[in-house]
């Protein structure tokens, strides 16, 4: 079975043709500036073509996809027709879409419905979804939702101590976020201990430029840091994460920001940008903490102590650990961060071995814990889109 897994933003579309049979990556690639020019740079193995063109929409960004899927000089298939099924990244599914699903007219009037609450990422999975429809009619498709995995998070975890209202009338709740990655490394965490999901408690820390963490028990996330918004939660590359909420409100006032432009300030200059002044990219900050810049070191220290407290809070609500993972770029890449994230934890029975993990294998699934250490510590590479192409066969097969 040949799945097309799609990842729709607001001016890019980004693709990945899986063959279920082999689980290889035949074709994928990425169309950027869709509205405003177009490019594309298509992967095929090692292979890569780039172009600019005009991509006036995702339904021509889609079409141009499926033509270069099919040409004879990059392409990986002969026809469309061979493709069976398209997955779509998701990022929201609102509080009725618990699972992922196959895409009807009333899984899109729904989603349609849910945009006041995902304004970012709502219009282009929409777009996406539509772009299929009308070029590949009769292919199943199937929605895959980044919230789906926090459907069995409990009440008083995801409602707002704030009038109650809010939650009735304005569906202002925790929604949580990057569920699809949380899912698919706890998923392999048990596979590589070989072990029953449901008998294994664990924290997921996706770290990349969003970050969050997940405490997951038995195979269901009971609780994550990301909250109404990707905005809730640690430290991230631009974002706030979470703080006092009367900061935004006083500098409102103070200012005089607008709505939107606070919003601005608290998605893409906070987080480690707006503490070190540097970047939002790890290396070089740490390139700048290294060489003395006390903003910079405290940035990363800052993002550490984030994820520390998440751990040791989640360790409290799961009544215990087995398993700690990282993932996603600075998850994967990061043993500084992890070092420090880990430091001093031993009383929860959390060892890292210091050696083990400065000397990781890049891409690689492996242990990083002392041996015997009460809770295993693991890196685990993510891969978002597989699991959406997973989720999609099991879904058209049913
Ligand atoms: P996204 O959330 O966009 O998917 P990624 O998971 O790719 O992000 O993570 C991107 C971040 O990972 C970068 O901003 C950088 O901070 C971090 N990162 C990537 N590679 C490394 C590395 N080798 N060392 C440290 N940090 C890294």
């Amino acid at each position: 079975m040949k799945i097309l897994v799609l990842n729709a933003g607001s001016s890019s579309l980004k693709y990945q043709l899986f063959d279920m049979d082999t689980k290889d990556v035949l074709a994928k690639g990425l169309c950027e500036r869709i509205g405003d020019g177009g490019t594309v740079t298509h992967k095929k193995g090692s292979e890569k073509y780039y172009e600019e063109t005009n991509l006036t929409d995702h339904t021509v960004a889609l079409s141009r996809v499926l033509e270069l899927l099919c040409s004879k000089e990059y392409g990986v298939i002969a026809s469309v027709e061979e493709i069976d099924a398209v997955g779509h990244r998701v990022a929201h599914g609102g509080e009725q879409l618990k699972k992922s699903s196959k895409i009807t007219e009333a899984v899109i009037k729904y989603l349609e419905t849910i945009v006041p609450i995902n304004p970012l990422h709502g219009p282009p999975a929409i777009a996406g979804m539509k772009a299929c429809i009308g070029l590949m009619p009769g292919v199943p498709q199937v929605a895959v939702f980044d919230t789906s995995f926090y459907s069995d998070i409990e009440d008083f975890r995801y409602i707002y101590p704030v009038p109650y209202e809010f939650y009735e009338e304005d569906r202002v709740r925790r929604y949580g976020f990057h569920g699809t990655s949380h899912r698919f490394v706890s998923t392999e965490l048990a596979k590589t201990l070989g072990k029953d999901i449901k008998e294994l408690k664990v924290i997921t820390c996706h770290l990349g430029n969003g970050s969050s963490v997940t405490a997951v028990d038995g195979g269901v996330a009971i609780d994550t840091s990301m909250g109404f918004t990707p905005q809730e939660g640690i430290v991230m590359g631009t974002r706030s994460g979470s703080i006092d909420p009367t900061v935004v409100t006083y500098l409102m006032k103070t200012k005089g920001y607008i709505a939107q432009e606070m919003e601005n300030i608290l998605n893409k200059k906070s987080g480690l940008l707006g503490i070190s002044g540097v970047s939002n990219d790890c290396r070089n900050i740490w390139e700048e903490a290294h060489a003395g810049n006390k903003r910079a070191e405290l940035a990363m220290k800052m993002l550490a102590n984030s994820i520390k407290k998440h751990i040791g809070a989640y360790t409290a609500e799961l009544n215990g650990l087995d398993a700690l993972v990282f993932t996603a770029g600075i998850g994967e890449n990061d043993y500084e961060v992890r070092e420090l994230a880990c430091d001093g934890l031993s009383y929860l029975g959390i060892e890292l071995d210091k050696e083990k993990n400065k000397n990781f294998k890049r891409g690689e699934k492996q242990k990083i814990s002392k041996d015997g250490s009460k809770v295993e510590i693991w890196i685990i590479p993510t891969d978002e889109e597989y699991m959406i192409a997973l989720d999609t066969e099991k879904i058209v097969n049913e």
